[in-house]
């Protein structure tokens, strides 16, 4: 059964529980639309799922739409998505032409009399095109990085976004210079949800036991899919490196995807790396294994995300919220959440990973200190509780342009 928002109380607190309910009375009997191209898999969709039952339970009727579109217009939204990280995959006037073409089919479908919609990342961006017709405010929310991104393609999306009314984006340097007001919310973990709550012993045990890990010995874990980005290869050498000195047992436990072709090449050369040592265990996680990712990072004494690039790292969120040491490359969104020597150590490279793990294998104290900063700092600022709060001020902040203070009393 999904948890109500009187459940979170417990862990945020009733004033800040009863600032959500004060906060939502001003929006009470709006409507809401939330639009994105997938109802599941990733974490737009996983957060749409958990959101959109919260913000109805508040009094603000909240509807989830999801784009259709066919296999061609999928290949070129991730062209899109490759070319906004950077890879040179630039768009064919055929393309564009294709994706505008299934954005305005599906805008046909649609209606949009709802008094603010929410249009998640760039494949329905071309939503926007309806605004003149409609009434609602239009809020693009982007959950990727996009600030290197190929400039052809960017090119042909900013016209997109500069018609909306304003963008969120989930750090600061993941934005871009914008015509449009830009709000900088973070993403969130719901610490209610298989993922992240709380386990019994016997459920850490039993897990243990199935993936054959010894629970008396230090274990370092790395969640993450096997791609080259979160450096799988330099998370074995650093384990290595590490072992030399000190007795540990290491963790790689990640998805494939069979269409994903990058990590069809990266898990041979893993498994091959790891051959021959019983201490290290690649997991390949099939979907929907929220629990036992729940368990393995819980099980483990040092959670290392060694990424070469990030996005906002909710690996890196999930760990400090089970108040486990974080060791991590200071990429993407993970200074925001790893305050070094705070909530978690940053590296720049496998010794450094390695010296950072070998220090905290030998100082307990201070790996307790760093998970307990680090589960405080989740809790009062990446939880989806904040998460509603500041989507529901947006939505006031929306209704009052151009004011500085708004009154909420
Ligand atoms: N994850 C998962 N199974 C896997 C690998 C990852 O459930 O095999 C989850 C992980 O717990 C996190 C999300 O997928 O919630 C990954 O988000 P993150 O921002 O860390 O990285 P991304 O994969 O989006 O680059």
């Amino acid at each position: 059964m999904q948890a109500s928002i009187s459940d979170y109380q417990k862990i945020i607190g009733k004033e800040h529980l009863e600032t959500i309910y004060r906060i939502a009375e001003r929006l009470s009997g709006k409507r809401v639309k939330m639009i994105n191209s997938t109802s599941v898999g990733g974490g737009v969709a996983e957060i749409l799922y958990r959101f959109v039952p919260l913000m109805n339970e508040l009094g603000i009727q909240t509807f989830w739409e999801v784009i259709k579109g066919d296999g061609e217009f999928f290949n070129i939204t991730k062209s899109i998505h490759n070319s906004l990280h950077g890879k040179e995959e630039p768009l064919t006037q055929e393309m564009e032409k294709k994706f505008l073409e299934v954005n305005q089919n599906n805008a046909r479908s649609m209606s949009f009399d709802e008094d603010y919609v929410f249009i998640h990342d760039p494949q329905p961006i071309a939503l926007i095109e309806e605004k003149d017709k409609h009434r609602t405010r239009w809020i693009w929310r982007c959950h990727i990085d996009i600030s290197s991104p190929l400039e052809s393609v960017w090119n042909f999306l900013k016209n997109y976004v500069e018609m909306y009314d304003v963008s969120i984006f989930s750090a600061p340097n993941f934005a871009r210079m914008l015509k449009i007001p830009q709000y900088q919310i973070p993403p969130s973990i719901d610490p209610l949800s298989p993922k992240n709550r709380e386990v019994r012993p016997r459920e850490i045990e039993n897990t243990l036991k199935k993936y054959k890990i010894n629970p008396e010995r230090p274990i370092i874990t790395q969640v993450s899919r096997f791609d080259k980005l979160k450096d799988p290869l330099g998370v074995i050498h650093t384990y290595r490196l590490v072992k030399k000195t000190t007795d540990c047992q290491l963790i790689l436990a990640g998805g494939t995807a069979t269409d994903d072709p990058e990590s069809v090449e990266i898990l041979p050369q893993v498994l091959s790396q790891a051959e021959g040592d019983p201490d290290i265990h690649i997991i390949e996680l099939p979907p929907n294994s929220d629990l036992d990712v729940n368990i393995l990072q819980r099980a483990s004494t040092i959670i290392l995300q060694k990424s070469l690039k990030e996005g906002f790292a909710l690996t890196v969120t999930e760990a400090l919220w089970k108040k486990k040491p974080v060791v991590a490359s200071a990429v993407g969104g993970i200074p925001l959440q790893v305050i070094h020597n705070y909530t978690g150590l940053l590296v720049h490279s496998v010794e450094g990973a390695a010296y950072k793990i070998r220090y905290l294998l030998n100082n307990p104290d201070l790996a307790r200190r760093l998970g307990e900063n680090g589960y405080q700092h989740v809790r009062h600022n990446f939880l989806i509780t904040r998460h509603l709060r500041d989507y529901l001020l947006l939505l006031i902040a929306l209704d009052h342009p151009g004011e500085n203070i708004i009154n909420l009393g």
